[in-house]
């Protein structure tokens, strides 16, 4: 057997946050049952994907992602925000919105794959954002 049908991945767009690191792997491999959480970093994802999804930063954003899920068969996208984040200071509410409205952009890409949105609250625990609420 190779080791690339060994090895699983997931894909999280996460904040470049230090803190927001290992909540979002701890929780996104047990979420999808994978060993490996390949990570698009970048200040704030999801207030630059919601505000425009054909800017050169969301390109930037889905060609990393195209590499995970080519190279590694990524089985799963999530993307994150969180509290009190330097790249994207919005309110927790506001910020939560522009997640719902990335994972309409992402199931538009990626419909194959399940597409998630996590939120960090100020104690870097991991939620899941519902489509309903
Ligand atoms: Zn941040």
């Amino acid at each position: 057997m190779q080791v690339e049908e060994i090895l699983s991945f997931c894909t999280a767009i996460n904040c470049l946050d230090g803190r927001a690191q290992l909540p979002v792997i701890s929780y996104l491999t047990r979420r999808f049952g994978v060993e490996f959480v390949d990570v698009v970093s970048e200040a704030g994802p999801a207030g630059i994907l919601a505000c425009n999804s054909e800017s050169q930063g969301s390109r930037s954003i889905f060609r990393r992602i195209d590499i995970s899920i080519e190279a590694h068969q990524s089985r799963a996208i999530a993307i994150v925000a969180h509290h009190d984040c330097a790249g994207n200071p919005k309110p927790a509410t506001e910020q939560i919105k522009e997640l719902r409205k990335c994972v309409e952009i992402l199931r538009k890409s990626y419909s194959n794959l399940p597409n998630i949105a996590v939120w960090l609250d100020a104690d870097q625990k991991a939620a899941e954002i519902g489509e309903e609420i």
